[in-house]
């Protein structure tokens, strides 16, 4: 008997046949003599909804009220899912995050788990009760509701998982694994059957949505083998671990972040600590700052350009505008219009010219490269939007058209 933990997203939940579909994967392990225990995400769309009528009444409502409003959808989802378990004549209970013992911090919208008590959890399944969870959600010091953030029910499964010392845990979503690029826009894009926990979160860092970075975090950090999987089509998924078997491929695959703004700084006096003043600026918001290009020194001046997450944008203007404007001769100007894609692969470590076929990539298909940066085993590249999604398959096609 193993203790099993899965995690549905909001798409297998979506409607009450695929809540049934659901319901069926949950109650074959349960019947095949383990102890299960379920995250669930808010059905469909229903998260951007809340939002949704969340602007309609207030477009700054305090984060708490949106935590409030947003952590609702998951609890239909547990109450609905549990039904349909009911229904099908199995033992099952429903837990909000806080009943199952998810602690966090009390950034609202973003909280962090600090701690799991899994007690109640443990207790439902000596009863030999099936466990639905709540995703997204917490409880602060405060005993108030938080949430962990966009894609947070994959770290709700993951610490729970931690929580438990689970024998496995599945992620089930709506593709059938961890592709080469997201099959949604690359039609052929290719099923990894394993990828690296550093791999996967860089690639879930720099876009593919499919996991969220910090389940990724997690995982790593307490040895959790991650399986992703398809909540539709009944095939082996990726398992995501420490080391990846991946003898053939160089890079694991292309990602792409639109939510992106680049900033830049013209004109300031070459003189010392201009980058530590712009950028403690930022961080004092908790701004994070991303790719950063500093040109050389001309005629006394020196340039600074960056990216940060677009969605801080406004923030971002507000902490630099009247600073440079009291810098004599700088320049401070914004473009939403950019995103990046990038390559992540551990193969780049030992292998030489893998940015080299990158560039050329792009070059061939008159994409212009704005910023590039670097890590041990990513490269990116800042691209105008509307080049985004042709630069994915451009790039795609580079390292992975010739690889059988
Ligand atoms: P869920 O609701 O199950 O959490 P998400 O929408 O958060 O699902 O994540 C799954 C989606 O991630 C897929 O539908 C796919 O479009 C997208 N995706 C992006 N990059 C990748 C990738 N490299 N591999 C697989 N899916 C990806
Ligand atoms: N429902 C939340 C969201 O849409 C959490 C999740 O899906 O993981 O972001
Ligand atoms: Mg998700």
């Amino acid at each position: 008997m193993s203790l099993i933990v899965q995690k549905f997203g909001g798409t297998s939940v979506a409607n009450a046949k695929l809540i049934f579909n659901v319901a069926n994967i949950i109650t074959r392990a349960y019947q095949e003599g383990n102890d299960v225990v379920v995250i669930v995400s808010a059905q469909g769309d229903m998260t951007d909804e809340l939002i949704g009528k969340a602007n309609e009444i207030n477009l700054n409502a305090s984060k708490r009220e949106m935590d409030v409003l947003l952590s609702s959808g998951e609890q239909i989802s547990i109450a609905l899912l549990s039904m349909a378990i009911e229904k099908l004549g199995f033992p099952v209970v429903s837990l909000l995050g806080w009943q199952a013992g998810v602690m966090t911090s009390s950034t609202y919208g973003s909280a962090m788990i600090t701690r799991i008590d899994p007690g109640r959890i443990k207790k439902e399944l000596d009863k030999k009760n099936i466990v639905i969870v709540a995703g997204f959600q917490g409880l602060s010091q405060y005993y108030d509701v938080t949430t962990l953030g966009r894609g947070g029910s994959d770290t709700s499964a993951v610490g729970i998982a931690v929580a438990l010392s689970a024998d496995l845990c599945q992620i089930y979503t709506d593709v059938e694994g961890v592709y080469t690029a997201d099959p949604r826009f690359v039609k052929d894009a290719r099923k990894l059957d394993s990828i690296s926990y550093d791999e996967m979160l860089e690639l879930a860092t720099l876009g593919a949505q499919v996991l969220n970075n910090r389940s990724v975090e997690i995982a790593k950090k307490h040895h959790v083998e991650l399986e992703v999987l398809s909540s539709f089509v009944d095939v082996p998924g990726t398992i995501v671990k420490e080391v990846a078997n991946m003898e053939k491929i160089l890079i694991s695959g292309v990602a792409k972040d639109s939510n992106v703004a680049k900033i830049s700084i013209v004109g300031i006096p070459d003189t010392q600590g201009w980058a530590f003043r712009i950028f403690s600026k930022l961080s004092a918001r908790d701004i994070n700052v991303d790719t950063i290009l500093q040109s050389a020194a001309c005629n006394g001046k020196r340039d600074i350009f960056f990216t940060i997450r677009e969605d801080r944008l406004d923030d971002a203007l507000e902490a630099l505008s009247k600073y440079c404007e009291s810098i004599k001769g700088a320049k401070l100007t914004y473009d939403k219009d950019v995103s990046k894609v990038s390559i992540v692969g551990a193969g780049m470590q030992t292998h030489s010219g893998i940015a080299a076929k990158m560039f050329e990539a792009l070059f061939a298909a008159h994409i212009d490269i704005q910023m590039i940066a670097t890590s041990e085993i990513k490269v990116s590249v800042i691209v105008s939007k509307e080049d985004t999604d042709e630069a994915v398959r451009t790039v795609h096609n580079a390292f992975f058209a010739t690889m059988d």
